[in-house]
C-alpha cells in the first residue's frame, strides 16, 4: 500500500489531477475539460475519479490538494474572485469535505506551481523563490523565508501586473503598461502582429499564414530561422523581463527565480538577453546575482505542487 496525495490543477481549459507519492512520483493521471460555468463540479468529478482509482489500486490517499485559478482565501479554501473561470460553488474545500474524510487544502494555482518547483523541481531546498509563468499573460508565485506569499486577500504575488511603463498598452486588469504586456507570450505575439502590419512580407506572417494570426510561437520560430525583426522583438521582451526581474530581486532577494510557460520555448534570443540584462542590473547594484532557472516540472508543476501542499497539510508542515 502506497501513501498518496491527490493533487489537482484547475485551469480555464482543463482540470488535471494525479495520485502523487511523497517523493513526487505521478502514479495515475486524469484530465478533463473544465466546465466553463461549473468549475467546482469538475473538481469534484476529478477528485472522485482519482479517489476511486487510488482505492482500486490499493493506495492510501491521505489528503487532497487543489491549485485553482483565481484569488483564493487559503484559510477557508474558497474562491474570492475569479476573472476567467466560474466556480458554481466558491467554497471548494467545503464541497470536498462534504464528500471525503481526508483533509483538503486549496490554494491559488501559481502558489501551487512554485510550491511544486520548491518541493520536487528546480527550486528544491530553497527558501526564497520566485516563479513566473510566461504564457498568454504572466502568472507568478513567491516563497519568502520558506512560506508562500499570499497577501491579505489572496491576491498577492501578482507580479505580471507590476507597471513597467505607465504609457504602455492597456492590460485586462484595468491598468496600462503592466509587465505582462511586455514580457509574456501574448506580448511577443502582439508585437509580431504590429510589425507585420507595417511590413506584411515578414517571415512571421508567412509562418502564421496572415499578419493578424501571428502569435508568440510564430515570432519564436521566425527568430530561430534568423529573422531580424523577430529577433528584435524577442530581445525587447527579454530586456523588459529583466527589468521586471530586477524589481523582484530588489524586493525579495530570492536565491532562485524559476521561469515556466510557453514563451520560454523562444529560448536564448529571449531568455539569454533577460539573463544578461538581469546580471548587468544586479551587478550595478552590487547585489548577489539571483539564479535564473527553467521549470523542471513543466506542465505537471501545478499537480505536483498541489499534492505537496496536501502532504504538508496532512502532516502539519508549513506552507
Ligand atoms: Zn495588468
Amino acid at each position: 500500500m502506497t501513501t498518496v496525495a491527490i493533487g489537482l490543477d484547475v485551469g480555464g481549459t482543463s482540470t488535471k489531477g494525479a495520485l502523487v507519492t511523497p517523493d513526487g512520483t505521478l502514479l495515475e493521471r486524469h484530465e478533463v475539460r473544465t466546465e466553463p460555468q461549473a468549475a467546482t463540479k469538475t473538481i469534484i468529478a476529478v477528485a472522485e475519479h482519482l479517489f476511486a482509482r487510488a482505492i482500486r489500486l490499493d493506495h492510501s490517499p491521505v489528503a487532497f490538494g487543489i491549485g485553482a485559478a483565481g484569488f483564493l482565501d487559503f484559510s477557508s479554501g474558497s474562491v474570492i474572485f475569479s476573472p476567467n473561470l466560474v466556480y458554481d460553488d466558491p467554497d471548494i474545500a467545503a464541497a470536498l469535505r462534504g464528500r471525503f474524510a481526508e483533509p483538503v487544502v486549496v490554494d491559488n494555482d501559481a502558489n501551487a506551481a512554485v510550491w511544486g518547483e520548491r518541493s520536487f523541481g528546480a527550486a528544491r531546498g530553497h527558501n526564497n523563490v520566485g516563479l513566473l509563468t510566461l504564457g498568454t499573460g504572466i502568472g507568478s508565485g513567491f516563497i519568502v523565508d520558506g512560506r508562500l506569499l499570499r497577501g491579505s486577500t489572496g491576491a498577492g504575488a501578482e507580479f505580471g501586473h507590476l507597471v513597467v511603463d505607465p504609457a504602455g498598452p492597456d492590460c485586462p486588469c484595468g491598468l496600462k503598461g503592466c509587465l505582462e504586456r511586455f514580457a509574456s507570450g501574448g506580448a511577443i505575439g502582439a508585437w509580431g502582429r504590429e510589425e507585420a502590419l507595417r511590413r506584411p512580407d515578414t517571415k512571421m506572417a508567412e509562418l502564421a499564414g496572415a499578419p493578424e494570426l501571428i502569435r508568440g510561437e510564430h515570432v519564436a520560430r521566425a527568430a530561430a530561422l534568423g529573422d531580424e525583426a523577430a529577433l528584435a522583438i524577442l530581445r525587447r521582451a527579454g530586456r523588459y523581463l529583466a527589468l521586471g526581474l530586477s524589481n523582484l530581486v530588489n524586493v525579495f532577494d530570492p536565491e532562485i527565480i524559476v521561469l515556466a510557460g510557453s514563451a520560454t520555448e523562444a529560448g536564448e534570443p529571449f531568455l539569454g538577453v533577460a539573463r544578461d540584462e538581469l546580471a548587468r542590473m544586479t551587478t550595478a547594484q552590487r547585489r548577489r546575482p539571483a539564479r535564473l532557472d527553467m521549470s523542471r516540472l513543466g506542465d505537471d508543476m501545478g499537480i505536483l505542487g498541489a499534492a505537496a501542499l496536501a502532504f504538508d497539510h496532512a502532516i502539519g508542515g508549513g506552507s
